[in-house]
């Protein structure tokens, strides 16, 4: 068994894998290599990588960075970092936090410095500006731009010394920024360019290879994909920037569990599947809405995709899409409470397919009756007749209207008489 390295597997060196035959040194897809991501190649190696709960090592003399105090390093975050910074592409190295709005305040807090302002979609993750508002007093002002206007942000960057933070498709209007013509404007006014890419991942798209400096994610939606784990992570090429996000990480604290890393892990080995599935998933899901009588408008980036949207996401559109119905919130709260398969819940990116009616959180812009919908990797035939039956749901009627209903009654019954 000597001649099989023993290296785990670091996505990015194609030599990685060595074998003993013609396969040797052989140019392996990064899907390929996740599906081996953390696996140890020495005789006798478990193939599952082994759980390290430590918050400190048997040490003394000179410290070791891998291996002297819990808050500083863990071989699980080493693992899922590889595994992340595979799959953006070649040069790519990530920094893992406890979630996503961890790495988003270590990102903030690592560009913000020496600058006026970061200017954010209008539509997008509503925390990651409500984030940004609390971090005024050390960082730069929130302010926003709709990222399909161009020339907004190009008004908005030139206004003082800027970080362009973009999200696309935005959580949850679904809407696609041109990230080759956001990096040029960020180009021409020197500002860090910066991509929520949580809703595509990395497989779907990449946003360093349209010149953004770095890709922040929330791990706990569809890179982990099973509900039960919070995570984040920024992944860049920036050597100065990694080491500047992992020392706010170990100054901080913000730091990923080591079972929360292993559970990433173990979920970022099937994201390839699952992601495809979402995606078809969620492009059938839009289409049957869009021809429902009940549905106003369909947001999602495949429905008619735009020039950005096609170039950008080759591979699919991602789990994520939303709808507005007509009538009021009680409306969408009926439809929603009726799913028998489709769950009631927030976030996205899990295995099960869930909705809720996105107004309901304090602080989102979104429509009244805009339901967000995270398509899972069911069978689409179980998921369209679901859906298709609670949009048959109609809100109970209310005491109030019962009573006034039952007056207008009367009043015909009185004026028959
Ligand atoms: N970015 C986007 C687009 C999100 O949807 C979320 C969470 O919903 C976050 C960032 C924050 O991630 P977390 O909940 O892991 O802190």
């Amino acid at each position: 068994m000597d001649d099989v390295t023993s290296t785990t597997f670091d996505g990015g060196r194609r030599d990685a894998v060595a074998g003993t035959g013609d396969n040797r040194g052989m140019d392996f897809s990064a899907e390929a290599r996740l599906a081996h991501a953390g696996t140890e190649r020495t005789a006798g190696a478990p193939l599952a990588p082994p759980l390290l709960a430590a918050s400190t090592y048997v040490s003394q003399g000179e410290p070791d960075p891998e291996r002297g105090y819990g808050r500083m390093a863990n071989p699980g975050w080493t693992a899922v970092e590889k595994a992340l910074a595979a799959i953006e592409g070649p040069g790519a190295v990530a920094v893992s936090f406890a979630s996503g709005q961890a790495a988003s305040m270590a990102l903030m807090l690592s560009l913000a410095a020496g600058r006026s302002r970061i200017v954010f979609p209008p539509d997008g993750y509503y925390n990651t500006r409500a984030l940004a508002d609390r971090l005024r007093p050390h960082g730069a002002e929130a302010v926003v731009a709709d990222q399909l206007d161009l020339a907004a942000v190009g008004q908005a960057l030139r206004a003082g010394p800027s970080v362009l933070w973009a999200e696309t498709p935005t959580n949850p209007l679904l809407r696609v920024a041109d990230l080759s013509a956001l990096g040029e404007l960020a180009a021409a006014t020197a500002a860090p360019f910066v991509v929520d890419n949580t809703v595509a991942t990395a497989l779907l798209q990449k946003p360093l290879e349209f010149g953004a400096l770095a890709s922040m994610y929330s791990l706990t939606k569809a890179i982990s994909g099973h509900s039960d784990v919070l995570g984040g992570a920024v992944v860049t090429r920036d050597e100065d920037l990694a080491r500047d996000l992992r020392d706010w990480r170990t100054a901080g604290g913000g730091i990923p569990g080591p079972f929360e890393s292993w559970l990433v892990l173990r979920g970022m080995k099937t994201l390839d599947l699952r992601i495809t599935r979402q995606s078809e998933n969620a492009s059938r899901i839009a289409d049957f809405l869009a021809a429902h009588p009940r549905v106003t408008a369909v947001h999602y980036p495949g429905l008619r995709p735009s020039a950005a949207a096609k170039a950008q996401m080759p591979r699919g559109f991602g789990p994520l899409l939303s709808f507005e119905l007509a009538g009021a919130a009680a409306d969408a709260d009926a439809v929603v409470a009726a799913a028998q398969l489709v769950v009631a819940a927030t976030s996205l990116g899990g295995v099960e397919s869930s909705w809720e009616r996105r107004a309901r959180w304090a602080g989102e812009t979104a429509p009244e009756t805009l339901i967000r919908l995270s398509a899972g990797i069911e069978p689409v035939e179980d998921l369209l007749a679901d859906i298709g039956a609670a949009l048959n749901a109609k809100p109970e009627p209310r005491a109030t209207d019962l009573g006034a209903a039952s007056y207008a009654l009367l009043a015909v019954i009185a004026s028959l008489a």
